[in-house]
């Protein structure tokens, strides 16, 4: 059984507590629906390499400075929390939480937002829920780090349009998410903790269509 629990299983299991014990405890991963791929692989590795240079230059990306933020200054740290994730070791638990981030910013007081790149070939981006869980739980993850966290988010988003010349445009915003809220987690890390160590399988979530799908066979009457 797995000692460590990711920034993507935690929202695993608030979306679904057994589609989580299947694949935290079972590696039996949910069916995955074919989608036109994942155009931020490729894009997430130039932006990080373009903020780094930043951070050598200590210069920063105009929508940061527009919206008054900075580039979190220690590259050593980044570094650590993109490879290995900014890791909580919960003794209670006996359970690794981690989070890998693509990037981090601060505010002018020194408090850090937690911060993702999003790309899209969306002409409108929306912020879902789910933005907001991801910056939430990365945010607690540097506070049981004793990092100082503003409850400030940020995701830096590029627009991609591809014209009917075949031009690629793009478009860059920082969007920030506000009234992140940390305190939670401790309340769903303790119920996580519990459904991973217990034998029982949970019940389904009746909106997903996947579990559906293999009640309704099972209740087919051959004749
Ligand atoms: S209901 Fe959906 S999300 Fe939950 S276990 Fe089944 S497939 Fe997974």
């Amino acid at each position: 059984m797995k000692s460590k629990i990711s920034r993507s299983k935690i929202e695993l299991f608030i979306e679904c507590q057994r589609c989580f014990w299947l694949e935290a405890k079972y590696d039996i991963k949910r069916p995955e629906i074919i989608s036109g791929g994942y155009i931020g692989q490729n894009y997430d590795p130039i932006l990080k390499r373009a903020f780094d240079e930043h951070r050598k230059n200590s210069t920063k990306p105009k929508e940061i400075e527009e919206k008054g933020l900075d580039l979190f200054p220690d590259l050593e740290k980044i570094k650590i929390w993109r490879s290995k994730g900014v890791e909580f070791y919960h003794h209670e638990h006996k359970l690794t939480y981690y989070g890998k981030i693509d990037d981090l910013l601060i505010t002018k007081e020194k408090l850090l937002v937690p911060f993702d790149f999003k790309t899209t070939l969306s002409k409108n981006f929306q912020i879902y829920e789910s933005h907001k869980q991801q910056l939430e739980i990365y945010g607690y993850l540097l506070q049981k780090q004793n990092e100082p966290v503003s409850n400030l988010g940020a995701l830096y988003v590029i627009k991609i349009e591809i014209t009917e010349n075949f031009e690629k445009l793009e478009e860059r915003d920082l969007l920030i998410i506000e009234n992140l809220d940390y305190e939670k987690y401790d309340e769903i890390l303790e119920n996580l903790k519990e459904v991973y160590y217990s034998e029982k399988e949970p019940e389904p979530n009746p909106d997903c269509p996947f579990c559906n799908y293999f009640e309704k066979r099972k209740h087919i009457v051959k004749t």
